[in-house]
């Protein structure tokens, strides 16, 4: 194995002489861990706090999955990696074009360059559309792994580079609406740290189902995040280099009441505007009609005849639970997303509100009437930046002088740890 770095997005990493593995704990808000930490249920977590390094960190806009673990697994912005939602609207053809595959990731993978330096890497997701985009250009032939849990139960050598992965860990494929989903990722991590040939570089990325349905000091996500921590504390007993990090925090949605608050921006557009003078695309769906609430603080509106932007803009910007817009210059500028698949205008909510598109595209019957936490805005935008051991001299100093970012969490725990 050579010794010399390899390099990715302007970072160069040293190959790792000891195992690395960063953990994305989706929907990880600060909050969570706040809450843990009094009810005292996270003592590993806690430990590396004091002992190792501990902040909070920005993610990238939107704070949403997708553009945020492609920023972690390619060390940089949107502007760079070209994923700024799970889907764009295509200016030409007026069709919606899903951003989850492989195909408009325009940046190679830490995971893929490392790997082709020789180190073994090892990529587990909890959802399988991470696993696709995550695992682009990672050799599985040589040895590296790449699977999702959602997924183990059909895992071949030739596309994942393993196979029975569900006798492998030793646990029963788990249900894709569970706290398993999550748990059942570390305890691969830790299959794969017990075993014979121990990975050097892995990453470990869960689901935001649990920040998703519980407050944080509710007893489910105190129980999750024990679950968490004493599988954080197992990885570091196996002699890993930890880095727990998030792709963005969460926040609840509702008034004192309960009543959500949710600016149905297409109805008000189209009332002010007209019918398909504009379409607001809420990228945190999966698809191009909402499911699940498909509710976050952050979407896009493009405009039409009839409607200037300029005047869309000047419509939104004083509406109750409005936290910034921008038009499309100004968002790809300020917000590091790539100008080509930005809309005419960007709507961000405040902390307290979601924006999405008319009333009939969203289905709430999903929540079962329990308060709605999401995502998107600027106000889930600090997440923690965890690592168990402390920074070299180099890094302690990039620490206080830089402003830190999610997606430094790889270059922190290769090259940044005494
Ligand atoms: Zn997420």
């Amino acid at each position: 194995m050579t010794s010399t770095p390899v390099e990715l997005n302007g970072v160069a990493y040293s190959l790792p002489e000891r195992p690395v593995v960063v953990v994305c704990v989706d929907g990880g808000d600060p909050a969570y861990l706040s809450a843990a930490a009094n009810s005292g249920v996270i003592p590993n977590t806690q430990r590396f706090m004091r002992e190792g390094f501990s902040a909070i960190s920005h993610c990238v806009m939107p704070s949403f999955t997708c553009p945020n673990n492609i920023s972690i697994a390619t060390g940089s912005p949107p502007t760079v990696h070209g994923i700024s939602g799970n889907f764009y609207l295509d200016r030409e053809t007026g069709e919606a074009v899903v951003m989850t595959g492989p195909e408009l990731l325009c940046s190679r993978t830490i995971f893929d360059v490392i790997a082709s330096a020789g180190a073994r890497t090892v990529v587990i997701t909890a959802k399988d559309k991470l696993r696709k985009q995550l695992g682009k250009g990672l050799d599985v032939s040589a040895g590296n792994v790449c699977f999702s849990s959602q997924c183990a139960d059909v895992c071949t050598l030739a596309e994942h580079g393993i196979e029975n992965a569900l006798e492998f860990v030793g646990r029963p494929l788990p249900d894709i609406y569970s706290e398993d989903l999550s748990l059942f990722v570390l305890d691969a991590g830790i299959r794969f740290l017990e075993s014979q040939s121990t990975p050097l570089l892995m990453y470990l990325s869960l689901t935001d189902y649990v920040q998703h349905k519980y407050a944080p000091d509710h007893p489910k996500a105190l129980e999750f995040y024990k679950a968490l921590d004493d599988r954080f504390g197992r990885l570091e007993e196996l002699g890993a280099v930890v880095g727990l990090i998030a792709d963005h925090g969460m926040k609840d949605k509702c008034s004192g009441d309960g009543e959500y608050n949710i600016i149905y921006l297409q109805d008000l557009l189209d009332e002010r505007f007209g019918k398909n003078t504009t379409k607001v695309i809420c990228p945190i769906t999966d698809a191009f009609v909402g499911h699940h609430g498909a509710l976050g603080g952050f979407v896009r509106v493009h405009c039409f005849d009839g409607a200037k932007p300029e005047d869309v803009i000047a419509f939104i910007r004083p509406m109750n639970g409005i936290e910034a817009i921008y038009d499309r210059a100004q968002a790809a500028e300020t917000l590091d997303l790539p100008y080509d698949t930005e809309a005419d205008a960007v709507v961000i909510s405040d902390e307290n509100y979601c924006v999405g598109a008319a009333k009939a595209d969203h289905d709430l019957a999903g929540l079962n009437g329990e308060r709605l936490r999401s995502h998107g805005g600027f106000s889930e935008q600090d997440v923690p930046f965890i690592l168990s051991r402390r920074l070299n001299e180099a890094y302690t100093e990039r620490a206080s002088a830089e402003r830190l970012r999610n997606y430094h969490i790889f270059d922190f725990a290769v090259n940044g740890t005494a």
